[in-house]
């Protein structure tokens, strides 16, 4: 029905041309080489045909984002209740996955013993820098941090001294 829509832009030459200045919550943006005011309080649609033999498309506009509408037929108060319902799901996966409390739980984690045990086998019980059998660590080479898994590919083992000059080295 609704989606955002990466074939239209703003602010960059070309045939839909860019905004200019802002005034009383509203912006001019050249579409198809026309001017058109645009509040920022509500979407506004557009039908643009994007080349001399292409379909006639509908997208709408709002706050600098373009949607491309698959039913031409909708309402401004559907349009608007679409593209709000869009925003807060984005909103919400961006939130989950960004807050540091979902990290930290990723962390507490711990990895699976038979993970352990295949990680230590492969790796002889030793340190795979420098094969020391002291203070060794299971290190994750993709920190959970940074989406690596508790998988024994993203799984070496480390003795101390090498943990902490792979830590110095990636910057945590
Ligand atoms: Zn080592």
């Amino acid at each position: 029905m609704i989606k955002r829509a990466t074939d239209m832009m703003l602010g960059s030459e070309g045939f839909f041309g860019g905004r200019d200045v802002i005034w009383n919550n509203s912006i001019i943006a050249t579409i198809n080489k026309q001017n058109y005011k645009i509040s920022l309080e509500r979407p506004f649609i557009v039908t643009v045909r994007k080349s001399q033999r292409g379909k006639i498309m509908t997208y709408a506009l709002f706050r600098d984002i373009w949607y491309k509408l698959t039913d031409p037929d909708l309402t401004l108060e559907e349009v608007t209740a679409l593209i709000m319902d869009i925003e807060v799901k984005r909103q919400k996966k961006l939130d989950a996955v960004m807050t540091p409390s979902s990290n930290k739980k990723a962390n507490r984690e711990p990895i699976p013993s038979e993970v352990q045990r295949a990680v230590w086998r492969r790796d002889g019980g030793k340190c795979v820098k420098c094969f020391s059998g002291e203070n060794l660590h299971f290190d994750h080479i993709i920190p959970v941090s940074k989406g690596g898994s508790n998988s024994v590919s993203n799984i070496q083992i480390l003795c101390a001294a090498c943990n902490l000059k792979k830590g110095a080295s990636i910057g945590g």
